[in-house]
């Protein structure tokens, strides 16, 4: 449980500095289940004054907020909401990151048009359309709209990006971003070209089947 807090400091420590936040905006948790816990980034609180003993517990059971004397992320319900419906989950990230989010406030998902998106998302990244953030309404969007890829935009708002552990979903939101920008600046210069589904099916099944160590 101790490792878990320190992944989860290190993923909120992860979000500045891979500038995806701006002041207080967004947020990490990681879930345990064997705990029945989540750790969640503090409401309002800067960066630096993060550690892994002032992060949130949450009983992801009932949502019962365990740590005393200190609010967790108003995002809460919407991390609680995954875990509890996606199999699997171990980290949930959100940000508003500048690139991605110019894609949201168009609601326009990021096309499939480069080889690192094959790679990493094995699909174009969602937009789901607006939606407030009242109770589960995020939640049931990102359920409704995501593909296969470990982000989402969500319209006129941000980023919601997971993964198997905390700093797989740190690497899903820098990736998100990264692609964000690419893309971006391939706007400026002419229409991305599309991958074809089989040609991305490839690249995806190499990457997630036979790269690495
Ligand atoms: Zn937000």
């Amino acid at each position: 449980m101790e490792d878990l807090r320190l992944e989860v400091a290190k993923a909120n420590w992860a979000l500045p500095k891979a500038g995806l936040v701006t002041m207080h905006s967004g947020n990490a948790s990681g879930y345990d289940p064997d705990n029945d816990v989540l750790y969640i980034k503090p409401s309002g609180m800067d960066y630096d004054q993060i550690t892994p003993e002032n992060l949130v517990a949450v009983r992801v059971s009932d949502g019962k907020v365990l740590t005393e004397g200190i609010r967790p992320s108003v995002d809460l319900p919407h991390h609680l909401f995954l875990y509890r419906r996606i199999e699997g989950l171990r980290g949930v990230i959100h940000t508003h990151s500048n690139y991605a989010t110019a894609f949201a406030a168009v609601g326009k998902p990021v096309p499939l048009c480069l080889t690192a998106i094959a790679d990493e998302f094995g699909a174009e990244i969602p937009c789901a359309p607006y939606i407030d953030n009242e109770g589960e309404h995020i939640g049931e969007a990102i359920l409704k709209y995501r593909n296969r890829a470990p982000s989402i935009l969500m319209g006129n708002h941000g980023v919601f990006a997971w993964g198997n552990s905390p700093k797989s979903a740190v690497k899903a939101a820098v990736m998100t971003e990264d692609v964000a920008k690419t893309v971006w600046l391939a706007m400026q210069i002419g229409e991305p070209k599309p991958i074809p589904a089989e040609e991305a099916e490839k690249w995806y099944d190499r990457y997630h089947n036979r790269y690495g160590q």
